[in-house]
Formats: C-alpha cells, sequence, structure tokens
C-alpha cells in the first residue's frame, strides 16, 4: 500500500536539505520501486508568518493522517521577540506530544573518512556507531508536582517531580531490546538506581524486560559513569537507553564526538512505528539561503524512516552505502571540508548522493 510522507521543510536551510531529501525519495520512487506519495505544510516560522501560528491545523492533520513526517528545522532570530508559547519551536514540541513520539533515536555514528573532524583521538573515536534511546515524553520534564514555591520563611524554592510508570518503562525498554537485537545485541541502561527510586524501578522493569530477549545482553551503568565512559572509550557501546533528561544530556554529549552535526539524523517514533524523522541541527540562519549547508544528516534521516517506519532496510542501507561512497569520492560540504577535498554545495552533495545510489 502507497505510504503517506508528510513534508515540513520549516525554516532557514530547512528549505534546501529537505528539498534534497525530496529528490532522494523521488528517485528511490522512480527507480528503486519505493510506493509513497509525498505532501508538503508549512511549521514553524515559516506557518507563523503565513497563518500567525507555528502549528497549523492543516499541518497536524496532515502530519496525523502520513505514515512518516519528515521535517527540516524551525526557527530563526525574526521570530526570537516573540512569546515562547507562539514562537516556532511550539511547532515542534507540538508534533512531538500530538503524535504520541515516546522513543527518540539518535545515532552517532562516525564515518571513518570524518575521523579527524572529532575533538577526541582518531583511534578513540573512528568507526564509532552508538544508537542512543531515550524516552520522550516522560520523566522530570513533564512530571507534576512542578513549580517555584514561597516557603514560610519568605524564601522561594524550585522544584520539579522525576516520574516514571513501570509501562512507560517496559514501552521504551522493548524499544531499545529490538533495535539492539537488530544491531549487535549489546543494549545498556542508564540509570542513577543508587540515589534515585525513580529509577531503581527502572533498572528492576528493564531486568524483567530482558527475559523476553535472551539474545541481546543488558548492562546497566550509572549516568555519571555513563557520560565519563562517552569520552574515555565510546566504542564499548552499542545500543544505550534511558529517560528524557539523561537521553537530552548524553544524545548531545554523544553525537559531538563525531564533531559534525550537519552529519547526525534522528526519528521519533510512537507505538505503532510511525515516526518524525529530522536532522539534529537547527535552521542555522548564519548560511541560510547561501547553498552551503550540508544535507547528508537530512538524507541519513530518510535512511531511518525507510528503516523504522517503510520496512525497508535494504534502501535504508543503500542510502546509508551512497552516502559513504561521495565522502570516499572526496565530496565536502563547508561544515566538513578538509584540505584537498572536494568541496560541494548542499545541491552538489544532494546529487551526488543519488548517483552513488545506483
Ligand atoms: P544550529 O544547529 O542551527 O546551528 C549551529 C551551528 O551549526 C551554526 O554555525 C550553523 O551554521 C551550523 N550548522 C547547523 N546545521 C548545519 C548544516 N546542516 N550544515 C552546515 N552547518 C550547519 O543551532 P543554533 O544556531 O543554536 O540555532 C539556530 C535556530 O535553530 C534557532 O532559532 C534555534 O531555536 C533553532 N533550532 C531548531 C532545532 C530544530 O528545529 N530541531 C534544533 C536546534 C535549534
Amino acid at each position: 500500500m502507497t505510504k503517506k510522507i508528510a513534508v515540513l521543510p520549516g525554516d532557514g536551510i530547512g528549505v534546501e536539505i529537505v528539498a534534497e531529501a525530496v529528490k532522494l525519495l523521488e528517485c528511490l520512487r522512480r527507480d528503486f520501486g519505493l510506493d509513497i506519495e509525498m505532501e508538503q505544510a508549512l511549521v514553524g516560522g515559516a506557518a507563523i508568518d503565513a497563518t500567525g501560528t507555528p502549528l497549523p491545523d492543516k499541518t497536524l492533520a496532515l502530519a496525523k493522517q502520513a505514515d512518516a513526517v519528515l521535517l527540516g528545522a524551525v526557527g530563526g532570530p525574526q521570530w526570537e521577540a516573540l512569546d515562547i508559547a507562539a514562537r516556532p519551536e511550539k511547532g515542534l514540541l507540538g508534533l512531538r506530544k500530538e503524535l504520541n513520539l515516546f522513543a527518540n533515536l539518535r545515532p552517532a555514528v562516525l564515518y571513518p573518512q570524518l575521523a579527524s573532524a572529532s575533538t577526541l583521538k582518531p583511534e578513540v573515536v573512528a568507526g564509532l556507531d552508538i544508537m542512543i534511546v531515550r524516552e520522550l515524553t516522560g520523566d522530570i520534564y513533564f512530571g507534576q508536582p512542578r513549580g517555584v514555591r514561597t516557603l514560610p520563611n519568605s524564601e522561594r524554592e524550585g522544584f520539579n517531580t522525576m516520574v516514571y510508570s513501570e509501562s512507560e518503562i517496559e514501552r521504551i525498554g522493548r524499544v531499545a531490546f529490538d533495535i539492539a537485537r537488530k544491531r549487535n545485541k549489546k543494549l545498556c541502561s542508564v540509570d542513577k538506581a543508587n540515589v534515585l527510586e525513580c529509577t531503581e524501578l527502572w533498572r528492576e522493569v528493564m531486568t524483567r524486560v530482558s527475559k523476553d530477549y535472551p539474545d541481546v545482553t543488558l548492562t546497566h551503568m550509572y549516568v555519571d559513569n555513563a557520560a565519563m565512559q562517552l569520552v574515555r572509550a565510546p566504542k564499548q557501546f552499542d545500543v544505550m537507553v534511558t529517560g528524557n533528561m539523561f537521553g537530552d544530556i548524553l544524545s548531545d554529549e554523544a553525537s559531538m564526538l563525531t564533531g559534525s552535526i550537519g552529519m547526525l539524523p534522528s526519528a521519533s517514533l510512537d507505538a505503532n512505528g510511525k515516526g518524525m524523522y529530522e536532522p539534529i541541527h537547527g535552521s542555522a540562519p548564519d548560511i541560510a539561503g547561501k547553498n552551503v549547508a550540508n544535507p547528508l544528516a537530512t538524507l541519513l534521516s530518510v535512511a531511518m524512516m525507510l528503516r523504522y517506519t517503510l520496512q525497508q532496510a535494504e534502501l535504508a542501507a543503500r542510502v546509508e552505502r551512497a552516502v559513504s561512497r561521495v565522502l570516499d569520492q572526496g565530496y565536502r560540504t563547508a561544515d566538513i571540508h578538509t584540505e584537498g577535498m572536494r568541496k560541494a554545495g548542499a545541491k552538489e552533495m544532494g546529487d551526488a548522493v543519488i548517483a552513488a545510489l545506483h
């Protein structure tokens, strides 16, 4: 059956990089039999300018109807003076919430061709391939009660609540075990079970779920140690699973091991495998409209869409191989360019990946 993809370019370089992703999807449809249809809609600042709101009803309806959402990026200085509730980023948060996207998948992959882009020694990071699975709709970011209150002695006190139910832990655990099963069958669950009861329960539930996955080796690690191990010996990890707050911090740390923000895709999935796919970077207003943005994070987000929603693992691998091949051929956008390499703009990079597919 034809799968529907909602295409939301957003703002800044979002427009340029999503255009390359659309070219790629069109090629997959034309030459490789991918049965899809695409429809575009506005989100973020572009939607504010056209309709007064960052997530118009029409966009939300399209995203709900679609099997997958491809998003560029939102935001820019021209909307920064708006109230927080009216800013472009609200469009993104609204989509995550309305679509119940509870599982955030962030791979940190370092292509050997780019090993010198990392701030870590090449031998520590070359060949790095970690998948971080972060719970996205629970934890201290959403827990009640929360707020700032005034104590009897007139001093103010801020408070938030870390909370996870067993079913929430089990749900994200199963996503992570399923992914580990398709990779190197090693899952590290990250918690702070020595101090926080909430994550003591997390550890207990992960251990229970592991009984259904005897082929996957589960280990546990405290979050402070995990932060240290990620910079000391990151290649020990295959898949990591953790809560919303720890995952927020660790996934940023892991992505920076690769040194190239323009290379990293992400997926956010619901319970039925529907997903929103986007590069981890923002709208980069400083380089927007100049055809210099790196489109590879967005093209690799398409690969994740093929793997996790469209169930086209072969095509996903084909896209990933094509990216690796253009790096071998020496194509580099400005953000990853080093001496002696072929300088490419967003369009040239997109064309090169499409040519390398065949
Ligand atoms: P950013 O990720 O947009 O840019 C950070 C730096 O990385 C910039 O120098 C930029 O030029 C560079 N960069 C980013 N992506 C690149 C690419 N594909 N190719 C080459 N260089 C790239 O972060 P920022 O500057 O902090 O934020 C800019 C705007 O984006 C803000 O409005 C912010 O709120 C928004 N933002 C949106 C998202 C999202 O839509 N998911 C995420 C982060 C930031």
